[in-house]
């Protein structure tokens, strides 16, 4: 689909093209190497073919051909399902109180949108806030959804369980997003019923979200939260309760209880919080302990 998509869109990508053509190619041949020659031909490999570009390129690839990226999303979502069954078919004192909801981020939870990635990369731009608001105005056909999300969504409502969205996209922008949910028919109970308005809660002044999940526990029992950011689960991940990548993965572990019993991870290896630690001109340091 990627190349489809490059082909389509992307007319001078033909060199990428060569290059993905000639990355199978080597990865075929390596199967019938003898362990010895693939070993001196990794001593000779120069830093430089660790780029930005071919590390973005595969992380693409993964995300928009393998089955695994599939078979994870759906993992997730049948396993938080399963969670939002027990939970609201055994009573409950918390349940009188409030009625219950399920957050959810929007982009790489929800909507796939993976093709501004594969803009970015076939134009050689890094992210930025203008890209990204042109890039969804006019590519409205190129978001599509992560594999399970909507099947989860109408099965949590027909537990007569609320879904609530929390993005980072700007409030500015909410109309477009409306348009976005509108497209694969998830603006129905969510997004657009809601009179109090914390059915899909975009970004304003600050990129934390723990202010609108305050808001959404004010009037809901919430049950589940999916994502795929430490972020969209808790501020426990942001600075300054944490500053490297050692006390994130740390923090990970101190909310160990909480992965897949209420905190839902969908998978994303092109970006997100994590790669803002990363020393990227010496990625190899991250490799040592493995020599
Ligand atoms: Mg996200």
């Amino acid at each position: 689909m990627i190349l489809m998509c490059s082909q389509k869109c992307f007319p001078a990508s033909l060199a990428r093209l060569c290059g993905i053509v000639s990355l199978a190619a080597a990865l075929a041949l390596s199967c019938l190497l003898p362990v010895q020659v693939l070993a001196d031909a990794a001593a000779i490999q120069p830093k430089q073919q660790l780029s930005d570009h071919d590390s973005a390129l595969r992380a693409l690839l993964w995300l928009r051909t393998s089955g695994e990226y599939e078979a994870l999303c759906l993992q997730t979502f049948n396993t938080a399902l399963a969670h939002v069954r027990d939970t609201v078919r055994t009573p409950s004192a918390d349940k009188r109180v409030k009625p219950p909801a399920v957050v959810m981020d929007l982009d790489e939870t929800v909507l796939d949108t993976s093709g501004y990635s594969v803009y970015l990369l076939s134009k050689g731009l890094k992210h930025h806030e203008a890209h990204w608001r042109n890039w969804n105005r006019e590519n409205l056909d190129q978001i599509r959804l992560v594999p399970g999300a909507r099947q989860f969504i109408k099965n949590v409502e027909n537990e007569g369980v609320h879904v609530v969205f929390i993005s980072n996209r700007p409030d500015a922008g909410r109309d477009g997003t409306i348009q976005v949910l509108r497209k694969f028919d998830l603006a129905t109970q969510a997004a657009l019923n809601d009179a109090n308005g914390v059915k899909l809660l975009l970004r304003t002044n600050t990129s934390s979200k723990q202010s609108r999940r305050d808001k959404v526990n004010d009037k809901y029992t919430v049950i589940a939260l999916l994502g795929d950011n430490l972020n969209d689960f808790s501020d426990d991940f942001r600075s300054p309760a944490v500053n490297s990548i050692d006390e994130r993965r740390a923090m990970v572990r101190k909310h160990a209880a909480a992965w897949g019993s209420r905190w839902y991870v969908l998978p994303n290896p092109i970006y997100g919080n994590w790669t803002r630690y990363i020393d990227w001109k010496n990625a190899e340091q991250y490799f040592e302990n493995s020599k």
